[in-house]
């Protein structure tokens, strides 16, 4: 493996993680294979044994992942030391989506009778994940309000099993950000494992391995892969002693394993990520200003603006506002549902992190089954769009956003 601790951003991006194939490829193929050969049955011992490293079995890994993996783990440690000065070391594990990634990494580091403690307005997925599936199992959560550490301290002083603090920030579809630093310098006081869901943010915006946390996951089928390809979630750990052991073994049973088509998807997708979020997030901050005037719109959340509550923390721990927005119509549910019918350009559809602009109505599409009560305390408004902007041009983005709003102005 070269050495790539001083190189820059895109250079990992693009370089980072390729080792040389055999074969003189120049990118890693996309190795379709479920299982490796042995040379003799000599050689099988020392690789079972440990004393040989080899890949063995698909479920375990292969190149083609390790590859992306590798790339990952550089990109979160970008620029950052370990406690002994040496450039941080972390091992990344990619797995078959998101919630197989979030699924590792509780189920390794927290047992039976121990309790999470975390926010509201997490990744649906995940929110369900703790509030159905965990206690079933004896995982309780606590959830208190990240923006108040004060609470945050009582509840971990009241409850000694509490042993791991769950943050997502920027938060899915709200936005809303928490402060890293401090919440993870309270929870290492109490000796509790922390983990940041970074898939908002990406590590071009964000490194939460900075402020000592444990974990970094990312549903990768966002940004990391960029162009809507494939599910996929990544596991990013900085106690390499754990990762090699515990959450390896734990990733391997639970059998959400990538494969080494979504892997190198993926691989090809990181390729240009410094790239892509430079644009995407230009691109968000026009849009935010357009919509911001716009006579139509009663609100615009965009964290790159000052009136955003969460401005200040996102500056702080962010490079910029990042690529994600929602807004308000000042025409409620129908201005919605005509927004989304007009718009000519831009697609109408869940998730986020392509090239191409999504938008999406929470209240007629994901919240539709929940109560209307409910919703509006998530912050989900009649009339809030959702945006993912993308990497066209901004003027084609605007046109197709002022042409579907002034259908009716309220
Ligand atoms: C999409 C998403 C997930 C879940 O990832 P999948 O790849 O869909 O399993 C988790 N966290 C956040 C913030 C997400 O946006």
């Amino acid at each position: 493996m070269k050495d790539f601790s001083r190189s820059g951003f895109d250079t990992i991006c693009i370089r980072g993680g390729h080792e040389d194939e055999s074969n003189r490829a120049h990118l890693t193929p996309i190795y379709a294979t479920s299982t490796y050969t042995f040379d003799s049955a000599e050689q099988s011992i020392s690789v079972f044994k440990g004393d040989e490293k080899a890949y063995i079995y698909g479920r375990w890994g292969n190149p083609t992942i390790a590859e992306a993996e590798e790339k990952i783990a550089m990109l979160e440690a970008y620029k950052l030391n370990a406690k002994n000065g040496q450039p941080l070391q972390l091992k990344a594990i990619l797995h078959s989506s998101g919630m197989a990634a979030v699924s590792t990494m509780l189920l390794s580091n927290i047992k039976s009778g121990q309790k999470i403690i975390t926010h509201y307005s997490l990744y649906g997925g995940t929110h369900e994940l703790i509030e159905k599936i965990l206690p079933g199992m004896g995982i309780q959560a606590t959830i208190v309000d990240f923006h108040d550490l004060n609470k945050v301290e009582d509840a971990i002083k009241a409850d000694n099993n509490i042993t791991m603090m769950y943050i997502e920030t920027p938060a899915n579809p709200t936005l809303q950000c928490v402060d890293i630093e401090s919440l993870s310098s309270l929870a290492k006081s109490y000796g509790l494992t922390v983990c940041v869901d970074n898939t908002f943010a990406t590590p071009y915006l964000q490194q939460p391995f900075k402020y000592d946390v444990d974990y970094v996951m990312h549903s990768t089928t966002k940004f990391l892969n960029g162009h809507g390809t494939a599910i996929g979630g990544v596991v990013i750990g900085r106690d390499l002693e754990h990762m090699n052991t515990g959450v390896t073994k734990m990733h391997r049973l639970l059998g959400g394993n990538s494969n080494a088509f979504d892997a190198f998807l993926l691989t090809n997708g990181i390729r240009t990520l410094g790239l892509r979020m430079e644009r995407h997030c230009a691109n968000a901050g026009r849009v935010a200003t357009f919509l911001q005037g716009h006579r139509a719109i009663a609100r615009v959340n965009y964290l790159g603006l000052s009136d955003h509550p969460d401005h200040a923390i996102a500056m702080r721990q962010m490079k910029n506002g990042g690529a994600m927005l929602s807004f308000e119509l000042k025409g409620g549910f129908d201005a919605g549902v005509n927004f989304i019918n007009k718009m000519r350009m831009c697609t109408n559809a869940v998730s986020l992190g392509t090239c191409d602009t999504l938008i999406s109505h929470p209240a007629s599409t994901t919240h539709v089954g929940v109560s209307r009560d409910q919703r509006l305390k998530f912050g989900i408004t009649d009339g809030l769009i959702r945006m993912s902007v993308g990497l066209e041009n901004l003027e084609d983005i605007i046109n197709d956003m002022e042409q579907a709003i002034s259908w009716k102005l309220f």
